[in-house]
């Protein structure tokens, strides 16, 4: 086992080496090995955690703030993924969701008054009536759904291009992990499960999910795409894919782990 290379803190030690600032804008976000008073003094900001022994910050600017970086080479995070190391890329994503939830918590969601936030936790709590937010996950289920050498790949109506991925699907309040993959399979492409087994997990900062990676069996039923959330869906064999998500994405190791038992076969 080695030390995690990034570590979640409210406060950050005393023996920082060095500094890393993720300048978040609206929608878009850079990281810059600079500490945010080099980049921009009055920014709202936040300690995200520590990356290889180094301070991590992340300050949100307002549309028409200045910075001593160079704003128009933000970009969108999905759009940064490959151009900073997977690491930088993660951290971007916790600091735009602690960012995310700043921006939405600071009035109490039960009653209105405003918020502050708590000493010594990620929370921020209700100055009224004491309600606390933290910053929000929805958890959801994504499953690589296997039979007789072939695997299920859908293309999801919300896809911007014509790729076909596993079927996923939120958590309901109340369900198993389990349920929530039988549920949202049977619902969206009509086939019934046999095993269905957790694999791996991806934090998906788009804008808070959680994804939980499953393989699972087909049982029976032939494929009815639901016409909602998936338009079209097929059994695929290993030499005869169709284009695939990307290699950042969960649903892209689901599909390289089947393609790498496919071949051991
Ligand atoms: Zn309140």
């Amino acid at each position: 086992m080695t030390d995690a290379r990034f570590v979640p803190v409210l406060v950050l030690p005393e023996d920082v080496s060095g500094a890393i600032t993720v300048v978040v804008r609206g929608g878009e976000v850079m990281v810059v090995d600079e500490h945010p008073d080099d980049v921009a003094p009055e920014a709202l900001r936040h300690v995200v955690g520590t990356l290889d022994g180094a301070g991590c910050w992340v300050i949100d600017l307002d549309a028409d703030a200045t910075a001593t970086v160079d704003l128009d080479a933000m970009v969108p995070l999905m759009g940064l993924y490959g151009r900073v190391d997977d690491l930088r890329w993660t951290l971007a994503g916790r600091a735009v969701q602690l960012v995310e939830w700043d921006r939405t918590t600071r009035f109490c969601g039960r009653c209105g008054s405003g918020t502050d936030p708590t000493p010594g936790e990620r929370s921020r709590r209700c100055g009224a009536c004491g309600l606390l937010a933290f910053p929000r996950l929805a958890p959801a289920v994504i499953a690589l759904i296997e039979r007789d050498g072939e695997a299920l790949l859908a293309r999801g109506r919300a896809f911007p291009v014509p790729m076909y991925s596993c079927v996923a699907g939120f958590v309901e309040p109340g369900e198993t992990l389990e349920e929530t993959v039988r549920r949202e399979v049977r619902e969206e492409v009509g086939v019934v499960l046999g095993d269905v087994r957790y694999v791996q997990s991806q934090p998906w900062p788009f804008p808070h999910s959680l994804m939980l990676g499953f393989e699972a069996q087909w049982a029976s039923g032939d494929i009815v795409v639901d016409g909602v959330e998936i338009v079209d869906a097929h059994w695929y064999r290993p030499d005869a894919l169709p284009m695939i998500p990307p290699g950042m994405s969960i649903a892209r190791s689901l599909i390289d782990r089947w393609l790498a038992r496919e071949a051991a076969k």
